[in-house]
């Protein structure tokens, strides 16, 4: 019994310093932590890198993840649960994910060079406005005499269901010529989408609904938005024509 306590106490001596180190190590962590703006966990504290128009929404960022450019967002696919981005203003106002800013304002600046008026006139979306827009859509179809279930089924055609649309990936833009600025297939007609449809995947932007691609997209034509996959992925996606659902279904059974 003597020997046991003897041992039981040796040891306590031995695992003491232990504690005392961890404990001390626990504090000055946490002490740099706080003043460093890294939480214990080591994740880069991102209150100042989150977009301007909706903080709220924001939670942890997959901002790292790879092949960010390709994230495929659809009625099948929701936006991650975790999707934050990152936003920079253009001077219109407009926002889009930082790392598309460079390409897409080469790519205006050079759709002007070329004596055309390109015209942004949607870009990030909030889940929120997602949500009036398509709230907006389902009471217009009720007032015309849908029910409720019809309106709401027939509004997911026109207006992506909030969590689904691109424009919450701050990815895609919809662009018009500042001489026609109707969302209608005569859109394609007008010389700046001539021109972004010839030379978009220069700068790593496709047309992103395609009027051959609408049984694959599950969107109409809309030779006005445009997405941005970055500029390899484009210029396969250009050369093939393929949509990006076609260009990922590739990749994925290689
Ligand atoms: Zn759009």
């Amino acid at each position: 019994m003597k020997y046991q306590k003897r041992r039981h106490i040796k040891l306590m001596m031995c695992a003491l310093p232990i504690l005392v180190i961890f404990l001390l190590s626990y504090c000055i962590i946490s002490v740099s932590a706080l003043l460093g703006g890294i939480d214990i966990n080591g994740k880069a504290d991102n209150n100042n890198a989150l977009n301007i128009a909706d903080a709220g929404q924001q939670t942890p960022t997959n901002a790292t993840t790879e092949g960010w450019q390709l994230l495929l967002v659809n009625s099948k696919n929701s936006l991650p649960n975790d999707f934050t981005v990152t936003l920079k203003q253009l001077k219109d106002g407009h926002s889009v994910d930082e790392r598309c800013f460079a390409d897409l304002n080469n790519m205006l600046s050079d759709c002007r060079a070329a004596g055309l008026q390109p015209l942004i006139c949607s870009s990030y979306r909030t889940q929120a406005k997602q949500q009036q827009l398509f709230d907006d859509q389902v009471r217009k179809l009720t007032k015309q005499g849908y029910s409720s279930k019809a309106a709401t089924e027939l509004a997911a055609q026109s207006v992506a269901t909030p969590g689904t649309s691109e424009h919450q990936t701050g990815l895609a833009v919809d662009i018009v010529d500042a001489h026609y600025q109707m969302l209608d297939a005569l859109q394609a007609d007008t010389a700046t989408q001539q021109w972004l449809m010839n030379n978009s995947w220069k700068y790593g932007f496709i047309l992103r609904y395609p009027e051959d691609k609408t049984h694959i997209t599950g969107i109409q034509y809309e030779p006005w938005h445009y997405r941005y996959v970055g500029k390899e992925a484009a210029k396969e996606m250009y050369e093939q024509g393929l949509c990006l659902e076609e260009y990922l279904a590739g990749k994925a059974s290689k």
